[in-house]
């Protein structure tokens, strides 16, 4: 019995000695590959730096290349370059317009450029650098509404990475009005122009920040065009006025479609756009006008009568007693009295807190949403749904 016991206790030693054995093994080998994951994972990370180094000291190299090659063709030009700059001109006829975009800002080439500069200054504000560019046109996305913003542009030449500006634009500069949808506002219209009239009314619009509209004459803006493009600089409004003061009301189908077609030609010969609106002469509108015409057709509120009476404090009273907000008021840019009666008018609607703003820009403010072939005498009746 006793030699049995031994024999059970001896066999079960044996037994847990080799499970421990087994367990201790077990143990070890995990450790051992674990162990070996993280050397190649260490190894792996090591190259990986190695090869990023590799790179880097590639890049570094390249650079350093390329730092040569631009220290190389400074030095060969910047002296000319420097000495161009001086020389170029200052882009002429810098042109801002209002586009659903933003500023659409066009100017002429200037020669031997290699590029842009274009600065935006807004109101009382410092001058900031919008954009390098190397074409003579840029949209500047990111204006506000009822925001006024001046604009500046250079010509520049380049010696590698560095730039030297030409000579800047000095007064060219683009008010957007600032419109105040809840204030009152009315639209100046002048009829029959341009005229050598009408840079003088610009003039004063310019300095009250105020704008207007001008039906044009077709067969009359090839003489003006500088005005025309004064007035678009400005943001005033230009609407059609037929090509030569015809009757469309009653003419032929196709008196109407040469006297609208010829006028949209001219006007986007001059200002590179079409019109947006007409007033058709004498206020006459017929069936076959109002499908032709393909924009809507605005008439007046306040006739002031100024063609007729050639008299400005007539004009004048006609106007400052009868004006409410969303009037559309009717004027003739013709007319040495009108132009006197305008450079009156303008300041004192002013002061009795009108916003002087083009047709289009009353009927969005004023929430018209103004339709082709239909006519308006004026904005007062706001149609917000
Ligand atoms: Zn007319």
């Amino acid at each position: 019995m006793a030699k049995k016991k031994e024999m059970i206790i001896g066999i079960t030693a044996v037994l847990f000695v080799i499970l421990i054995g087994w367990l201790v093994y077990l143990k070890s080998y995990h450790n051992t590959a674990v162990l070996d994951d993280k050397v190649t994972a260490n190894a792996k990370d090591r190259q990986d730096e190695q090869e990023e180094k590799q790179e880097e000291q590639g890049e570094k190299e390249n650079s350093e290349i390329n730092d040569e090659i631009e220290v190389e063709v400074t030095e060969a030009e910047r002296a000319e370059k420097k000495r161009l700059a001086k020389k170029l001109q200052v882009p002429k006829k810098l042109l801002a317009l209002y586009s659903e975009e933003g500023t659409s800002l066009s100017w002429k080439k200037v020669k031997d450029a290699d590029g842009y500069l274009i600065f935006r200054r807004k109101k009382n504000g410092t001058l900031k650098q919008l954009a390098e560019v190397d074409t003579n046109s840029y949209i500047d996305k990111t204006v506000k509404e009822k925001t006024a913003y001046r604009y500046r542009v250079c010509a520049m030449v380049k010696a590698g990475e560095e730039i030297f500006e030409g000579e800047m634009t000095k007064g060219t500069a683009y008010f957007h009005l600032e419109i105040d949808p809840e204030k009152p506002m009315v639209a100046l219209t002048f009829d029959d122009g341009p005229s050598i009239y009408t840079k003088e009314i610009l003039k004063t619009l310019k300095k009250y920040d105020a704008r207007a509209t001008f039906f044009i004459v077709g067969e009359r803006v090839s003489s003006y065009a500088d005005t025309m493009k004064q007035a678009s600089k400005q943001g005033c409004e230009i609407g059609s006025h037929s090509y030569s003061h015809a009757n469309l009301g009653t003419a032929a189908l196709s008196t109407i479609n040469s006297e609208l077609d010829k006028t949209e030609d001219k006007v986007k010969d001059i200002l590179g756009y079409y019109t947006g609106i007409m007033r058709p002469p004498y206020g006459s509108i017929g069936t076959k006008l109002r499908e032709q015409v393909g924009k809507p057709m605005i008439l007046w509120s306040i006739d002031t009568l100024d063609w007729k009476t050639r008299n400005a404090k007539s004009t004048e009273t006609k106007i400052m007693s009868n004006v409410k907000d969303g009037d559309i008021i009717l004027m003739h840019d013709l007319y040495s009295q009108s132009r006197d009666a305008a450079i009156k008018v303008i300041p004192k609607l002013i002061k009795e807190g009108y916003q002087l703003v083009t047709v289009s820009e009353m009927a969005k403010y004023k929430g018209f949403s103004i339709k082709s072939g239909e006519a308006y005498t004026d904005m007062k009746q706001t149609k917000k749904e």
